[in-house]
């Protein structure tokens, strides 16, 4: 495969080419089996990862395509295509499970800053007002 940076993700897309918009956190290419399918992996903490080396791309973690006819499962791992096994139905039902157990967390987690963050700004509010008052 070959990589490609772009600000937007091109209506026509060529087999073989990962489309990489850093603008929109997102890389598209055409289904790696040649079903001619898009898969979209949006890069976030809870979604996918891009290693760029300088050179190549690898995508963490692997893409699997459940939901196409293909159902095909791979990893792109320095521009190649590794070819994984076909995930069963048992394994896939415990991979989505395990996403959403993550992204659960991650949103908890996101939760819990906003929640110190607002405690600090309670006590910048307290002392402000402490110092007001300390001026009469
Ligand atoms: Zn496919």
């Amino acid at each position: 495969m070959k990589h490609k940076f772009v600000e937007f993700i091109p209506k026509q897309k060529e087999d073989g080419i990962l489309y990489i918009s850093l603008e929109y956190s997102t890389v598209v290419h055409k289904c790696a089996c040649g079903c001619g399918l898009d898969v979209i992996t949006p890069i976030s903490p809870h979604d996918w990862k891009i290693i760029y080396n300088g050179e190549t791309i690898t995508l963490h973690p692997s893409i699997g395509n459940w939901s196409y006819k293909c159902r095909s499962h791979y990893w792109i791992k320095n521009n190649n295509v590794v070819w994984a096994n076909d995930f069963s139905d048992e394994q896939i039902k415990a991979t989505r499970e395990a996403d959403r157990h993550l992204k659960n967390k991650y949103f908890s987690e996101k939760q819990k800053v906003k929640t110190s963050k607002e405690i600090k700004e309670e006590n910048f509010l307290s002392k402000l007002i402490r110092r007001i008052k300390g001026l009469f």
